[in-house]
C-alpha cells in the first residue's frame, strides 16, 4: 500500500493501524462498486494509498447497522460506555506516534504538531469516558402537589459524523467521544484527503471491544461526498448530524436536514480578529500570535485572520513579528525541526496564492513571504505578512485558511471593535490588554463563541467549542458537547 523509507517503517511497526478498507459493522470493507480513490502526501504529492471510494449503497449499509445497533448500545449502562471509551482511549495512547505519524502523512502537518493533534484528540475521549457517567437528568419542582415531573436525557440514535482533513484525529474524537458516551451510534465520513487517520482510529475502536456497528466509517472521494452527505441527512434512519467543515456545506447540510427537521450540530468557518491594544504586552502578545496563526500552515479554524493593531504599538509588534516569522522552518513535516508544512490540496493552495495577489493588486504591501516556496514542493507557500489592508480586498472578509497574516492599523477601542465585528462569522476571536476593564469591556462585545484574552491557544476538551453567527451551531467539547447528541424527554408521574 505504501513506498516511502519512513512510510515503510511505519507500516512495519503499526501494519494493524494503516488500513485501506472501510469499516461497516465491524467489517473491514471495500466499496460495492470496487472502485478507490488515492490519498497523496501533501508534503511530496507522493500517492501513500488508496481508501474505498464508497457511495450511497455503502453508506446506506452503514446506516442500517449503525441502527441495529443503537438498538443495544443505547441501553448498556453509562458505566460500561466509559469503560469502553476508557479503553479506546488507553490504546490511542499506546499508538500515540504511530497516530501521529499517519497523521503527519496525509495531512501534511510537521510530525511534532501532529503529536499534539494526538494528544488533543485523544483527550475528548478520555473526558467524555468520565462525561458519560455525568448525564444526569433533573427532578423539577411541581406546582401540582399530586404530580411529579421528571426530566431524563436519552441519545437521539444515530449520528451522521462528517469530519474536515485539517484535524483528522481530532474532529472525529471530539464528536464520536460525546455521542458514544450519550448512547447514540455512529456513521463518519471522513475528508477524502485524510481517511487513515480515521481507519486508525476504528481499528483500535475495534481492539476496545466497542461493539460492531457502534462506530462505522465510509471513506469517500469528493466527487461522492454530496451523495453521501445527502442521504445522512435525509435517511429517516439518521437522527442527527455533526459537521465540521466550510460554511458552505454547512449551509448545505442545514437545507438538507430540515425536510426530516434533522438535529444539527455545525462547525463551521471562522475569519477571527486578533487584537493588539496599547496596553499590551507586545512580547507575549507576538507568542500568541505565532501560537495561533502558524499551527497546521494556518488551516485552522479559529486561526487568526485579520491582525488589528493600535497605534501605539502597531511598529513594534508588527516588527517583532515579521522577525518571528522569518525565523520559521518550512519543509516536509516528517524532517525534524520543521514547523510550516504543506497546504493541504491545490484547491487550498490556489485559494491562498490568489488571495495575495489580489490584496497586492490593490494596494497591499508585503513585508515578508507573498510568494510560493516550491523550493520544498508544490504545496508550500512562504508565511507572508501584508499590511495597508482595504475593506474591498478579499482578505478582509473572506477566511484565509493558509500561513498569511494581514495586519490594520486602527486608532480607537470602538474602532478596532467595529473592525473585528463586521464580519458575517463569530467562531473565535482573541485580543491583548493589560487594562481590566478594557479587557471586560472587549471580550463581552466581541461577536464570537470563544474568546481568548492575553491567549493564542484556547482549545481543550474542558472548554465548549463553537461559534456563532454563520459560525455555526451547538458546541463541542466540554459538558455542553453531549447536548448535541441527547435530547430532554419530560415524564410527568400523575395520580400521586
Ligand atoms: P468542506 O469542503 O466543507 O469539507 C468538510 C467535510 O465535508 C469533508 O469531509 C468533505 O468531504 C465533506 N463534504 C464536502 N461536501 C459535502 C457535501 N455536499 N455533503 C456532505 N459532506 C461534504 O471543508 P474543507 O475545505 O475540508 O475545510 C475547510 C473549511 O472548514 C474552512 O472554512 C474551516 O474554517 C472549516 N473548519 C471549521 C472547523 C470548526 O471546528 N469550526 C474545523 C475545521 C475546519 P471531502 O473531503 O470528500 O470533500
Amino acid at each position: 500500500m505504501l513506498k516511502t523509507p519512513w512510510i515503510r517503517t511505519l507500516q512495519a511497526r503499526s501494519m494493524h493501524l494503516l488500513k485501506d478498507k472501510a469499516f461497516i459493522d465491524g467489517q473491514w470493507l471495500p466499496a460495492q462498486s470496487n472502485k478507490v480513490f488515492s490519498v497523496t502526501n501533501p508534503a511530496t504529492g507522493e500517492v501513500i494509498g488508496t481508501a474505498p471510494d464508497m457511495d450511497q449503497s455503502d453508506t446506506q449499509s452503514a446506516i442500517e447497522a449503525a441502527a441495529t445497533a443503537f438498538k443495544t448500545w443505547q441501553d448498556t449502562t453509562a458505566k460500561d460506555r466509559s469503560h469502553f471509551l476508557r479503553k479506546w482511549y488507553d490504546l490511542m495512547v499506546q499508538n500515540h506516534e504511530n497516530l501521529a505519524k499517519i497523521v503527519t502523512l496525509e495531512a501534511g502537518k510537521p510530525l511534532v504538531e501532529s503529536r499534539g493533534e494526538v494528544t488533543y484528540g485523544n483527550s475528548f475521549i478520555e473526558f467524555f469516558s468520565e462525561e458519560a457517567r455525568r448525564i444526569h437528568g433533573e427532578i423539577i419542582p411541581s406546582p401540582t402537589p399530586t404530580k411529579k415531573i421528571l426530566v431524563e436525557k436519552h441519545p437521539i440514535g444515530v449520528a451522521g459524523l462528517i469530519a474536515p482533513w485539517n484535524f483528522p484525529h481530532a474532529m472525529i474524537t471530539r464528536k464520536a467521544g460525546a455521542a458514544l458516551a450519550s448512547g447514540c451510534t455512529c456513521v463518519i465520513k471522513p475528508a477524502e484527503d485524510t481517511p487513515f487517520t480515521a481507519l486508525a482510529l476504528m481499528e483500535l475502536a475495534q481492539q476496545a471491544g466497542i461493539p460492531k456497528g457502534v462506530l462505522n466509517v465510509v471513506t469517500s472521494s469528493r466527487e461522492n461526498a454530496p451523495q453521501i452527505g445527502n442521504l445522512l441527512c435525509e435517511s429517516p434512519l439518521v437522527a442527527g448530524i455533526s459537521f465540521t467543515g466550510s460554511t458552505q456545506v454547512g449551509k448545505l447540510l442545514y437545507r438538507q436536514c430540515s425536510s426530516g427537521i434533522k438535529r444539527i450540530g455545525l462547525e463551521l468557518g471562522g475569519n477571527a480578529p486578533f487584537i493588539v491594544f496599547d496596553s499590551a504586552k507586545v512580547g507575549n502578545a507576538v507568542k500568541g500570535a505565532m501560537a495561533s496563526k502558524f499551527r497546521n500552515c494556518g488551516q485552522t479554524c479559529v486561526s487568526s485572520n485579520r491582525f488589528l493593531v493600535q497605534r501605539q504599538v502597531y511598529d513594534s509588534f508588527v516588527d517583532q513579528l515579521v522577525k518571528e516569522i522569518q525565523g520559521l522552518k518550512m519543509g516536509n513535516g516528517q524532517e525534524a525541526g520543521v514547523q510550516v508544512g504543506p497546504l493541504i490540496n491545490h484547491t487550498q493552495f490556489d485559494k491562498v496564492s490568489d488571495l495575495v495577489k489580489d490584496a497586492v493588486s490593490k494596494g497591499a504591501k508585503v513585508l515578508t513571504g507573498g510568494k510560493p516556496a516550491t523550493q520544498f514542493g508544490e504545496l508550500f507557500y512562504e508565511p507572508t505578512v501584508l499590511t495597508d489592508i482595504k475593506e474591498n480586498m478579499r482578505v478582509y472578509t473572506e477566511e484565509v485558511f493558509g500561513p498569511i497574516v494581514n495586519i490594520f492599523r486602527f486608532e480607537t477601542e470602538e474602532e478596532g471593535l467595529r473592525i473585528a465585528n463586521s464580519t458575517e462569522r463569530g467562531l473565535a476571536g482573541y485580543f491583548y490588554s493589560e487594562d481590566v476593564a478594557q479587557i471586560f469591556r472587549v471580550a463581552r462585545k466581541l461577536e464570537v463563541g470563544m474568546c481568548g484574552v492575553n491567549e493564542g491557544i484556547i482549545s481543550t476538551a474542558e472548554a465548549p467549542f463553537g461559534g456563532i453567527k454563520e459560525s455555526g451551531l451547538g458546541r463541542e467539547g466540554s459538558h455542553h458537547g453531549i447536548d448535541d447528541f441527547t435530547y430532554i424527554k419530560y415524564i410527568c408521574v400523575g395520580n400521586l
